[in-house]
């Protein structure tokens, strides 16, 4: 799926965007097991945010260095941008028109074991770690 659109659910905010999507991830991390969304990586050149930037609210904790936002009309999550590659976006392929979210794998990513405050950070993992 090359090019796609995608809007959080009252409409306000809205995007579109041209990448290759191979595969999506759920992560387990504590914010990401509460929100429950697929998500597909997109570089951050192949986003473009159409409509309500104005109205997206930016969430942040443990290092802060990735930015969740939300809308803050419908509260639902659009896209983030991923603390270990910044310059990426992980979109929220429940938002995408006509997604047909059977057809691609997905897998867990491994947010648990690199959230800092976690307790149970990963020692090989090269990732920011500082607070
Ligand atoms: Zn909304």
């Amino acid at each position: 799926m090359g090019e796609w659109s995608g809007s959080c659910h009252c409409g306000a905010v809205r995007f579109r965007g041209e990448a290759e999507i191979d595969e999506l991830t759920r992560c387990d991390c504590s914010l990401c097991r509460r929100r429950g969304a697929l998500m597909a990586k997109v570089h951050e050149s192949a986003l473009t945010i159409e409509a309500g930037e104005d109205a997206l609210v930016l969430y942040q904790w443990n290092t802060r260095r990735a930015r969740h936002w939300f809308c803050g009309r419908c509260g639902i999550y659009p896209f983030h941008r991923k603390r270990a590659a910044p310059d990426f976006y992980g979109v929220n392929v429940g938002c995408l028109e006509n997604f047909d979210v059977e057809a691609y794998p997905w897998r867990v990513a491994d947010g648990l074991t690199m959230s800092v405050r976690s307790g149970e950070a990963r020692s090989e993992w090269s990732g920011p770690r500082e607070d």
